[in-house]
């Protein structure tokens, strides 16, 4: 019997006991001091009692090498037929352009297509996914660029997009600025609308200084109406708060805010952060910008101080937050990256992308749907093959079912292939995830 390679073993933030989680055999333990001191013997070869060992041999953190691997294999394979069956989402780009001239926006860099949205785009687009994703679960979120501008132009295009969504029989989603959800919203009822989001980045000034109009102007409380208004007409919202070092300090204000708007405890509100990072191109303003870990150490330092937060958005600490509301891990992650396989995006002049990272980016385009339909297979293969088994650096890290490599766009921007690393600190998170849902005793 050896340590399985699997196992993620670790002290739990701020408390003397430790946790051991394996995603391939699925179990998952608290050990208290004494517990973990003798694993540490273990691991450095010295003898442990029998029973611990027959404790840890039972729950698959001690195995044999080859029982392991053929557990592997057979979870590999069950990976692939259940993403088979999952639900495709399509996103689809009306615009680049936008109202809002945010601080941090990455779209800055690309100079807009001289092209329109029409009604001939918007058929090829669902002939085209009608065809390519026929007999697949789908739905369709439409994205930007802000896609809810408030002119009679593209409210126009929008009501067609939605008209041909019901058609299809798509449910769709919305990533918008909220500043014109309230002049948005008839239309949006004619639709079946599973979940709009927004972003608020704070409340108030700390919002109005980085999500600003175009020339200048505030738009939070335009913002907080439209979020009202959709609560009130049971449109499912997804708040986003996006965040860096600049605002991470207005999170306990945002969560208050919205407790106090009774939005916490609406069952059409839920809530995300997304970090502010240098997915497209160096932001000037860098060391503005958390790692990974240092925003989630951040947040756990908030939480400690202001637990109310947790009303607001439970992160979820690499599988902590899921094995505290399951009482069971989930299944392995063999690829935490989507793209060209539950995700594709397309936009308005035409291109096919691999997903959001990578729309707009024309050197990024995997082919078109219009004028005619062409596809760059190569590519396209290259993305849809990319999981931890395809990863060399992958193959011996014990993190891998639980980080799944990461993303795949994040991972060629580093080091130009999309088959390489995006190393995620899931170690550290699950040390910061026991300690918030476990508790530290
Ligand atoms: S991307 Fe890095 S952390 Fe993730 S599985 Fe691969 S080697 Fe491990
Ligand atoms: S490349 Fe990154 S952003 Fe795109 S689907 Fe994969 S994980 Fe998501």
């Amino acid at each position: 019997m050896v340590y399985s390679k699997h196992n993620i073993f670790s002290r739990i933030t701020g408390s003397d006991n430790f946790f051991i989680v394996n995603l391939l055999s699925g179990s998952a333990d608290i050990l208290g001091p004494a517990e973990g001191n003798m694993l540490h013997d273990y691991l450095e070869g010295k003898d442990i009692a029998e029973e611990f060992r027959k404790n840890l041999q039972e729950k698959g953190y001690l195995v044999d090498e080859k029982d392991e691997a053929k557990l592997y294999r057979n979870k590999y394979l069950d990976f692939i037929d259940t993403r088979d069956e999952d639900e495709v989402q399509l996103f689809f780009v009306p615009n680049y352009s936008c109202n809002f001239a945010c601080t941090y926006c990455y779209q800055d860099e690309y100079a807009p297509v001289k092209q329109e949205l029409t009604t001939a785009v918007i058929d090829a687009f669902f002939s085209y996914v009608g065809h390519e994703f026929a007999g697949q679960k789908k739905y369709l979120t439409v994205f930007g660029g802000e896609p809810l501008l408030n002119s009679p132009k593209q409210k126009e295009l929008i009501a067609y997009l939605l008209k041909q969504a019901n058609e299809s029989n798509l449910e769709v989603c919305f990533v918008t600025n909220g500043y014109s959800l309230v002049e948005y919203i008839d239309l949006l009822r004619t639709s079946r609308i599973r979940e709009i989001q927004v972003t608020l980045d704070g409340i108030g000034i700390v919002h109005d200084s980085r999500r600003f109009l175009k020339g200048g102007g505030a738009t939070f409380e335009k913002i907080v109406s439209g979020i009202d208004a959709c609560l009130r007409m049971r449109l499912p919202v997804n708040l986003r708060m996006v965040i860096d070092k600049e605002n991470i300090q207005g999170l306990p204000e945002l969560a208050q805010f919205a407790i106090d708007k009774g939005w916490t405890k609406n069952e059409f509100f839920k809530t995300q952060i997304g970090r502010n990072y240098e997915l497209h191109h160096c932001q000037a303003t860098s060391e503005k910008l958390f790692s990974r870990i240092s925003l989630y150490e951040t947040i756990y330092q908030q939480i400690q101080k202001h637990p109310y937060i947790l009303e607001f958005y439970k992160p979820a600490y690499s599988v902590s937050k899921f094995l505290f509301e399951n009482g069971s891990l989930p299944d392995p992650l063999f690829d935490a990256c989507p793209a060209c396989k539950t995700e594709w995006a397309f936009d308005y002049t035409g291109h096919i992308f691999s997903c959001t990272a990578t729309v707009g980016k024309t050197d990024e385009s995997l082919g078109t749907f219009y004028p005619e339909v062409s596809r760059k297979d190569e590519l396209i293969a290259a993305w849809e093959n990319r999981d931890v088994t395809a990863i060399s650096e992958c193959f011996g890290c014990s993190m891998q079912l639980a980080c799944g490599g990461g993303c795949g766009s994040v991972a060629k921007n580093r080091s130009g292939n999309v088959c390489s690393t995006d190393c995620r600190p899931v170690k550290e998170l699950l040390e910061l995830g026991f300690s918030t849902y476990f508790g530290k005793a």
